[in-house]
C-alpha cells in the first residue's frame, strides 16, 4: 500500500525522524503538511521533495508550544488541504541532563511544553476533521523513556511518559470513532536530538552514539509507515523500536 492522495501532518519536520518521515511519505506519493520553528530548513526539504517526488507540500514555521500559533496554521489551510488522513506528532526535545535537585526550571518548561502540550495541541486542532469523516490516524512519537527512567533524565521522561498514557487515552477516547491511534517509542537513534540537549556541545553529543550501532531515522521512519499501511481494521497500538545494542535506557553494548 502506497500513500497517494493522502495527507500527512508532520510535526517536527525539519531533522531527525520527523525530516525522515517526510521523505518516506513523500516517495510513497503523500501530500505534506511540514511543522517546525526553523522554516528555513523546511523550505530547502519541500523543494527536495517537491523535485524528487513531484509531491504536494507546504510548510509552516511554527512552534507547537502555542496553542493560538498552532490554530492558526490550520485555519489558514485552503480546502484542498482541509482533509488531513494522518497526523504524526512527532515534535520533540530534550534539554539538559542534570539531576532534579539541579534541574533548571526553563528547560524543565521547554520539555513539558512542547512533548506533552505541544502534541495536545496540534491533536485537539486535527481531530475534529478525522473523527467527522470518520477516518483518519494519530502517530505519537514518544520514547523508551516513556516506559523507563534513567537518572537524570527525569523531566525529558516524565514528558514521554505523559505521551504513552496520551496515547493510551486517545485509543480509549476514540474507541468507535474510526480514528486509529499509534504510539512508537523508539531507543536511541542518531539524530541532532543530542546536540540540542546539551545546547551545541558536539563532542558530548556525539559521544551518545559512539561504539554501537544506533537507529537511523530511517528506521523509525519505517516503522512508522509499518503502522500507517495497515489495513482499516487493523492498529498497531504500541511499538517499542530498539538499536540491538541497546537492551534498556542504560544498558548499552558499546
Ligand atoms: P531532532 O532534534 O533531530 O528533531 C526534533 C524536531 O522537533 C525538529 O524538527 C525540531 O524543529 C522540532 N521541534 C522541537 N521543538 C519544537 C517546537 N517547539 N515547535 C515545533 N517543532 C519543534 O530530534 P529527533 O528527530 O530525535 O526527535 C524527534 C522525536 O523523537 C522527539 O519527540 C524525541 O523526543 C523523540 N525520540 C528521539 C530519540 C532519539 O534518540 N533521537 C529516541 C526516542 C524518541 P525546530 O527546532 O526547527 O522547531
Amino acid at each position: 500500500m502506497r500513500l497517494d492522495n493522502k495527507t500527512v501532518v508532520i510535526t517536527g519536520a525539519s531533522s531527525g525522524i520527523g525530516k525522515a518521515c517526510a521523505y518516506r511519505c513523500a516517495a510513497e506519493g503523500a501530500n505534506l503538511i511540514l511543522i517546525a520553528r526553523r522554516s528555513s530548513r523546511l523550505e530547502i526539504l519541500a523543494r527536495e521533495l517537491i523535485e524528487k517526488y513531484s509531491t504536494n507540500i507546504v510548510y509552516f514555521e511554527c512552534d507547537v508550544r502555542y496553542n493560538d500559533r498552532v490554530e492558526n496554521v490550520f485555519s489558514t489551510l485552503s480546502e484542498e488541504w482541509s482533509r488531513i488522513d494522518y497526523l504524526i506528532n512527532n515534535a520533540g526535545l530534550s534539554r539538559g541532563l542534570d539531576k532534579i535537585q539541579d534541574g533548571n526550571i526553563e528547560n524543565w518548561d521547554e520539555m513539558i511544553d512542547t512533548n506533552v502540550k505541544g502534541l495536545l495541541y496540534v491533536t485537539r486542532t486535527v481531530l475534529p476533521g478525522m473523527i467527522q469523516r470518520r477516518d483518519g490516524m494519530i502517530v505519537n512519537i514518544s520514547s523508551i523513556a516513556g516506559r523507563e527512567v534513567y537518572t537524570s533524565g527525569n523531566v525529558y521522561c516524565a514528558s514521554k511518559h505523559a505521551t504513552r498514557a496520551i496515547s493510551k487515552s486517545m485509543q480509549l477516547d476514540l474507541n468507535g470513532t474510526g480514528v486509529r491511534v499509534c504510539n512508537i517509542d523508539p531507543g536511541l537513534v542518531e539524530t541532532e536530538f543530542s546536540l540540542i540537549r546539551f545546547r551545541g556541545d558536539s563532542e558530548r553529543a556525539e559521544k551518545v552514539y559512539q561504539g554501537y550501532t544506533p537507529l537511523s531515522p530511517d528506521d523509525v521512519a519505517d516503522a512508522v509507515f509499518y503502522c500507517m499501511t495497515r489495513p482499516k481494521h487493523i492498529t498497531i497500538q504500541d511499538i517499542l523500536i530498539m538499536p540491538t545494542d541497546q537492551a534498556s535506557t542504560t544498558v548499552i553494548n558499546r
